[in-house]
């Protein structure tokens, strides 16, 4: 009797497998490095330095706000475009930082994260055979993003080891097919800037196209050594065909929030939101008010290039004498390190054995191109509270 039970309970719990092909539509794709490094960190007590994220607490300022929105209320289904609030004080900061005025009513929707932007944006606008140009190494979501709408890509090399464009060489992957162009400033995960004069090349080299360029703008307030940052949306030429996403996990530290935006022209945001309303159709209620009424004091975020310089020129100099070489890093929350003064391991393999024989995770950037790879070069993330970059240099210097 007992035995017959656990048979009919093994019959219950075990999952059916399904007997004919599942045909994946990203069949050499695994799961994220993200995810990889931060469970082997966890797994092997590690310090963290692998994900981008802070270690440290948000404003309780902007948690007592989303309390009392909930309190207050604001707890159904926000308008599909975002709370109307938060559109305002975002066309309000865009204006006051790049004098260009996006009407909130019909240039601006907040979305679930950068992440969601960047797909939906993607999603609205790339059809099977367009080609789309990204930059490698590339954030990891916009290859599979263009894959899964059928489009092909283009990959343009950013120069290692200082990561800048060569403009020629992008000219010569433009042709008929061109839908769109995705370019990322500050760079994740590389830290390098594009210049005015870069937006100045993309806009002759795509002149009298109708090729889309996506900004992916989430570190716009993380930018060091008195360099600005430049937004599509200054270009002429190019504002009135470019998308820009950006990101309040970044912000206001709180990526867990997955709280981002994306602003364009009406006739691109109209688009953009034909698909938006059947990806995600709202996003949190309570957030977007706190984000809204924290945004309007400018304090809550002109200082962050400052604070986070602080921190990168913190960990830079506790491992100015280790045997690593420190690549130039203005912008984003990482520091690019090459090891190829006293190692030839590939990227992944180093990142590992840190990871488990010293116990610090970082990120390999070879996992951001689609070929082999390998400038022997790991990415560390410095968004951490002095002591954890305290004892993260501790273990670098030891290496
Ligand atoms: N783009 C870049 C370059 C990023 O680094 C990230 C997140 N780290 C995102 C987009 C996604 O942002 P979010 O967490 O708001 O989805
Ligand atoms: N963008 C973050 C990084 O570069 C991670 C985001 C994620 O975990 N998908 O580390």
């Amino acid at each position: 009797m007992k035995k017959l039970y656990i048979c009919i309970n093994l019959l219950i719990l075990s999952m059916p497998i399904f007997q004919n092909n599942v045909i994946s539509k990203l069949p050499r794709m695994g799961d994220s490095i993200f995810a990889v490094m931060s469970q082997m960190a966890d797994e092997y007590e590690a310090i963290n330095l692998s994900q981008g994220f802070p270690d440290f607490d948000i404003s309780p300022e902007l948690i007592g706000l989303v309390h009392k929105y909930m309190n207050e209320g604001k707890n159904q289904y926000a308008p599909m475009q975002g709370v109307p609030e938060l559109r305002q004080a975002i066309a309000d900061k865009f204006f006051e930082a790049h004098n260009v005025r996006y009407s909130p009513v019909t240039e601006i929707n907040i979305t679930a994260g950068a992440t969601q932007a960047l797909f939906t944006a993607i999603t609205a606008f790339v059809r099977e055979g367009d080609e789309v140009v990204i930059f490698e190494p590339a954030y990891d979501i916009y290859d599979p993003a263009v894959k899964l709408n059928g489009g092909i890509l283009k990959y343009a090399a950013l120069k290692h080891p200082d990561y800048t464009v060569n403009w020629d060489d992008v000219k010569k992957l433009i042709s008929h097919k061109t839908r769109m162009i995705i370019i990322n400033s500050p760079h994740n995960p590389t830290g390098s800037v594009l210049k005015k004069e870069d937006l100045e090349a993309l806009a002759k080299i795509t002149n009298n196209t109708d090729i889309i360029i996506l900004s992916d703008e989430v570190y716009e307030h993380l930018i060091y050594d008195n360099i600005q940052h430049e937004s599509v949306c200054c270009i002429p030429e190019l504002l009135e065909r470019s998308l820009v996403v950006g990101s309040f996990g970044k912000t206001f530290h709180a990526t867990g929030w997955k709280m981002g935006y994306c602003l364009a022209p009406e006739n691109l945001m109209t688009e953009f939101r034909k698909a938006h309303q059947f990806v995600v159709f709202a996003c949190n209620t309570p957030v977007q008010y706190a984000i809204a009424e924290f945004l309007s004091d400018k304090e809550n975020y002109v200082h962050l290039n400052e604070f986070y310089q602080r921190k990168r020129d913190y960990f830079v100099q506790l491992i100015s004498k280790s045997r690593f070489k420190i690549l130039p890093s203005s912008g984003t929350y990482f520091q690019l390190l090459d090891y190829s003064d006293f190692s030839d391991e590939k990227e992944l393999d180093f990142a590992i054995r840190l990871t488990k024989e010293y116990k610090l995770a970082s990120i390999p950037v070879s996992v951001f191109y689609h070929r082999p790879v390998n400038n022997k070069v790991l990415r560390f993330c410095f968004a951490k509270k002095e002591e954890t970059l305290e004892k993260a240099a501790e273990i670098l210097c030891k290496i």
